[in-house]
């Protein structure tokens, strides 16, 4: 089974408007030199006061869309109401979004987010028509106390819980090991691979093969442009979810680049 590589570039709280317009403007440039076939799909995830600047950036190739696609780091489940700080799914598609990444270890360690809360999330953000990027990942103890697999099989049973094959076969998940978060620590390329395999079979257990072929699971993690192309080069890595290297259209460019090599067996 084909997929779609996805090159998504997390900025966190990183960049101010006038910034995030000039990198943005900067991947659009690039990307604008080839067909949306040719490209990966291209997710960009600004902080929230950026979104309605990067949704001005429309593409004007005439393919009447965007090449890239705008992703908001989080959200909450219901549509409105007394939840100060929060966004709704709603308000993230009336922003230009089209994607929501959940589950973040960053969001699940400094703010407490719970397997149950990410469950919420991408059952509303599947309900709104958008795509959740789930993320998932253990730390260096759980990797060395030997409990990797069972930890992130317990992570993704409980995300999609409840969520109907169909719509687990349009959702992405990122496998990001918490221990290579901005550290300059890549995991290995083949071990990555293994664990994102276990994830596919997690997912055939809960939602059926045919969800498990389609669903796209990326890796994470001090993903650069010089380590794109072996990680990309694996049966089961369909992208890659990008921190620091998306902070600067050069480098993102490049791993979008790097990406479509590999994908054209250049
Ligand atoms: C991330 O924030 O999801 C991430 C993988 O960051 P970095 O690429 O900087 O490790």
């Amino acid at each position: 089974m084909s997929r779609k590589p996805i090159i998504a570039g997390n900025w966190k709280m990183n960049l101010l408007k006038s910034q995030a317009k000039d990198v943005f403007e900067g991947v659009k440039s690039f990307c604008d030199q080839y067909s949306a076939k040719e490209l990966p799909t291209v997710v960009i995830a600004p902080t929230f006061t950026s979104l309605s600047v990067v949704d001005t950036v429309k593409c004007d190739c005439g393919c009447g869309g965007n090449k890239i696609s705008i992703a908001c780091q989080n959200c909450h489940w219901e549509n409105s109401g007394a939840y100060t700080g929060e966004i709704s799914v709603e308000m993230a598609k009336d922003a230009g979004c089209s994607y929501v990444i959940i589950g973040h270890s960053e969001r699940r360690q400094y703010f407490s987010e719970t397997d149950e809360m990410i469950n919420k999330k991408a059952k509303a953000i599947l309900a709104g028509g958008l795509i959740p990027i789930i993320c998932c990942g253990e730390t260096l103890e759980q990797r060395e106390s030997g409990v990797t697999d069972s930890h992130i099989s317990s992570q993704i049973k409980n995300a999609l819980s409840g969520i109907s094959s169909e719509d687990v076969a349009k959702s992405v998940i990122a496998y990001e090991p918490i221990w290579a978060i901005g550290t300059g620590k890549t995991c290995d390329s083949d071990e990555a691979n293994r664990v994102i395999g276990m994830i596919r079979n997690t997912v055939k257990e809960v939602a059926g093969s045919s969800a498990a072929d389609s669903i796209r699971i990326l890796y994470g993690g001090s993903v650069k442009p010089n380590t794109i192309a072996e990680q990309m080069s694996k049966s089961d890595i369909d992208g890659a979810l990008v921190g620091g290297a998306s902070l600067k259209a050069d480098s993102f460019n490049e791993i979008i680049a790097n990406t479509m090599k590999v994908a054209s067996g250049v």
